[in-house]
């Protein structure tokens, strides 16, 4: 998952922005996040102002834009989050912890806890991949039954599909990383190309770049665009 950076509160004539109704808030959030879905990374022209702290939950965060990001139908619905109760200090999210290294993508585009996590930021990953679902998959016995309509898991498959074929011409220098990354950044999922394009830090370097709202200080720019934890000081949970 994607890591991101939330700007402050946009202003204006000096005070913060209204977010009344809080749909004020998606060309904001798209500017500063790009087009895509927080959680499944998918690009859509079709986003919804996601409230991380449902107004069920706490309807005085309603229309704080610290309390936004964007999210898809699938994520943002009953496949995912909907009004489930969200503490924060037991999940990961993308724009606070370094949730790219909470998950790992697999071949197909599978996703899967990160194997290498142990103790509290192992259980505090699982908790958003169950919040959202996002290894809601056919023949996942984890859910028995699925809704055939969340299709998130085809479309990670498909560009899974398409980073891996575009990885040898890439290597035999018949496509260039901008031309790849410009073709990246019109299908979303950016940790699947990250993924697959994981030994070619030029590459690593411009999709980091070119989708907006990336946490850049979630990669080492001095070691190969690594993935680095983004709390170093928490000792429970640095990531
Ligand atoms: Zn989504």
């Amino acid at each position: 998952m994607r890591p991101v950076i939330k700007l402050d509160w946009p202003q204006e004539n000096g005070s913060q922005k209204s977010y009344r109704p809080h749909t004020k808030a998606n060309n904001d959030l798209e500017e500063n996040l790009g087009p895509y879905c927080s959680y499944c990374e998918v690009f859509s022209s079709d986003l919804e102002v996601e409230h991380v702290i449902s107004q069920d939950q706490d309807a005085t965060l309603a229309h704080d834009w610290n309390n936004f990001l964007l999210a898809c139908g699938r994520c943002n619905g009953k496949c995912g989050k909907s009004n489930k109760h969200v503490d924060f200090t037991t999940i990961h999210f993308p724009h606070l912890n370094n949730t790219f290294l909470s998950f790992s993508y697999k071949e197909g585009g599978l996703i899967t806890v990160n194997p290498a996590l142990t103790g509290i930021s192992r259980t505090h990953a699982e908790n958003m991949l169950n919040l959202i679902g996002l290894d809601k998959y056919p023949g996942n016995a984890k859910y028995p039954t699925l809704n055939q309509n969340d299709s998130r898991w085809k479309h990670r498959r498909i560009a899974w599909e398409w980073a891996k074929r575009y990885l040898p011409e890439y290597e035999a220098d018949n496509l260039t990383a901008k031309q790849i990354v410009d073709f990246a950044t019109q299908r979303g999922f950016f940790s699947v190309w990250y993924t697959v394009f994981a030994n070619h830090p030029p590459v690593k370097q411009l999709l980091i770049r070119s989708f907006a709202g990336t946490a850049t200080n979630c990669f080492d720019s001095t070691n190969s665009y690594q993935p680095v934890p983004r709390n170093p000081e928490s000792l429970a949970d640095p990531i």
